[in-house]
């Protein structure tokens, strides 16, 4: 088990499983969301619709998988995080529960190496300190009662949760 951080675009490094911070609809939208599905072509949006036919979306704090088309993966974990409305909302939570319910479809599906992006911290608004403060609790803990090793890797988009991951995972600088 290894928990690593680098700093980059999610969809131009090679894992098992790329996880994605998607909304609800499961139909695209911006964001990492966006990048995934124009780097990954029109397959990925074709397995979600397939899940939209069977169960109607994904619901905050849970996971769908689906192939991952032109992407450097074999799957791409979508996970819906809360939107931050104050804190009140469960929002802590439910971000807790996208990591830990991605990482549990990444094992039924044998993946050795999952990549995620800072979920919730860009249109959600979640506040970053508090977010990585969970990502990072929300993995180890995970990890920690796995058997078989997964390697997670936070890949960050921006300088501010490059340093925050980095902080919380007491990597040097
Ligand atoms: P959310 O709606 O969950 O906040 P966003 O896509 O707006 O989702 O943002 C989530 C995080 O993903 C943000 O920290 C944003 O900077 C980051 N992000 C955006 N594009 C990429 C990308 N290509 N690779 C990795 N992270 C990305």
């Amino acid at each position: 088990m290894k928990i690593e951080v680098v700093r980059g675009d999610i969809t131009r490094i090679a894992a098992d499983a790329i996880v994605n911070a998607a909304n609800t609809s499961l139909l695209g939208g911006g964001g990492v969301d966006g990048a995934i599905h124009r780097a990954g072509g029109p397959a990925i949006l074709e397995d979600c619709r397939k899940i939209i036919a069977r169960q109607g979306g994904c619901k905050t704090g849970e996971a769908v998988i689906t192939g991952a088309g032109d992407l450097p993966a074999k799957y791409v974990i979508h996970t819906v995080g809360p939107v931050w409305n104050g804190g009140t909302h469960g929002e802590e939570e439910k971000l807790a529960s996208c990591y830990r319910n991605s990482l549990q479809l990444a094992r039924d599906h044998q993946c050795c190496t999952v990549t995620f992006p800072n979920i919730s911290t860009g249109i959600y608004h979640f506040p970053k300190e508090k977010a990585a403060a969970i990502a990072v609790r929300a993995v180890q803990s995970f990890l920690a009662g796995q058997p078989a090793g997964i390697n997670v890797i936070f890949v960050c988009f921006d300088e501010e949760n490059y340093s925050l991951l980095k902080a919380e995972l007491k990597i040097g600088h």
